[in-house]
Formats: C-alpha cells, sequence, structure tokens
C-alpha cells in the first residue's frame, strides 16, 4: 500500500533531514580528508538488534524493505524473529518494551548473534538507502543528549575539534514527523519493528 497523503508529506520532510545529514556528513568528509571508518567495519551493526526506530524512519525502511528480493527479506524475518524469541527467554515482549529502559533491553542481546541488525545480510545493510538517521551518522562526531558522542573507533583525539553534527535535533524532528501514528514515543525496538514490516 502506498503511504497516504499525510504520510507522503511527513515522507518529503523526513527527506530533507536525511538531504542535511548528508551535507553534513559530507563537511566532515572533505575536513579529514575521507571517510572516517576502516574499510570493512561494521561493528555497530551488531548490537543494534534492540535500537529504537521511530515511526517516520519506519515507513522510509519498508520501502527499503519491499524492494528486496523474497529470500532476502525471509532471511531479515528470520534474524528478527530469533532476537524476539531470546528476549522473550529474558523476559521483554512486544507489550512490555515500551516501558523497558533502552539500555537493558540492548544488554539483554549484546554480544550474541541475536544481537545483530537484522539487516545486516552478508556484512552489508541491505536496506542502506534506507536505513535510519543512527546509521548515518555514526562514526562522526554528534550531539546526544547535551554530549558529543561518536563512535570509538573514529575522530579519536579530535572530537572536540570539529562541529558535531546535530544528532539530537534530527531525531527531535523525526519523533515529531512520528507523533500522529506513533504510540511508543520512544521509537520501536528494530527486531519488533522489522518482524512488523515485514509480516
Ligand atoms: S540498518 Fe543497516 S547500517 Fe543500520 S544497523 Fe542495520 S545493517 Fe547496520
Ligand atoms: S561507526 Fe565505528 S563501528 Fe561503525 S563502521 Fe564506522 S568505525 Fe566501524
Amino acid at each position: 500500500m502506498p503511504p497516504n497523503i499525510t504520510g507522503q508529506k511527513a515522507l518529503a520532510e523526513y527527506q530533507e533531514i536525511i538531504d542535511e545529514i548528508e551535507r553534513e556528513t559530507l563537511r566532515l568528509q572533505k575536513q579529514i580528508g575521507g571517510f572516517p571508518c576502516p574499510e570493512s567495519c561494521y561493528d555497530c551493526c551488531y548490537n543494534t538488534a534492540t535500537m529504537r526506530i521511530s515511526e517516520i524512519e519506519a515507513q522510509d525502511l519498508k520501502i527499503g524493505l519491499q524492494k528486496l528480493p523474497k529470500e532476502i527479506q525471509s532471511h531479515i524475518l528470520e534474524k528478527a524473529s530469533k532476537s524476539i524469541t531470546k528476549l522473550n527467554t529474558v523476559g521483554f515482549t512486544e507489550k512490555n518494551f515500551p516501558e523497558t529502559s533502552g539500555t537493558n533491553i540492548i544488554e539483554a542481546l549484546k554480544g550474541t548473534s541475536e544481537g545483530e541488525c537484522p539487516m545486516l545480510v552478508g556484512g552489508v545493510c541491505s536496506v542502506y538507502k534506507h536505513r535510519p538517521i543512527i546509521c548515518r551518522v555514526w562514526g562522526y562526531p554528534i550531539t546526544n543528549n547535551n554530549q558529543i558522542g561518536c563512535c570509538w573507533k573514529t575522530f579519536i583525539g579530535k572530537r572536540k575539534e570539529y562541529k558535531p553534527i546535530q544528532y539530537d535535533q534530527y531525531w527531535e524532528k523525526c519523533r515529531d514527523l512520528s507523533e500522529e501514528n506513533e504510540s511508543n514515543p520512544r521509537g520501536v525496538p528494530n527486531c519488533y519493528l522489522v518482524k512488523r514490516l515485514l509480516s
């Protein structure tokens, strides 16, 4: 089903956020003379099966998932289902996750194969053009809860030398764009969301 008019307007505004993030990452790439990440690194996709994703990001993600071949979709759905099964065994359920602490739910899968992002397929992001905003900015200095956040492998010792990407603001805008549809204001954990989008 195509998104309704309201959904399309929100998606157009979301695209503006993405474009701005793109300009910001290019700015930093120019300043440091290239990409900040080591080649073939995708460590940040390992413990993201429970990262929170807003409804507007989900709408874009859905477009990316629907473009994938059916067998890849099935593979992603299977990975998401395995993460959910493991979460269930330690007491997290689809009903109680809105009240759970983000840190606790991340810790529940940390370091396990079920903690890997379901959309990481063969070491590649299968929804790259439609990935959530945190995936677009991680690796660059960003504002997060009034602090400068950054992957520990990049901008080592130099984070404060560069103007950070205003991640907080972009996340807030995503939440505003999601408001009408969102019953979970902090976003939905990745694996639950992916299962919903592919089921
Ligand atoms: S959506 Fe893509 S970039 Fe983001 S965590 Fe998953 S695989 Fe990695
Ligand atoms: S952000 Fe960090 S963990 Fe992710 S790809 Fe870049 S260097 Fe690797």
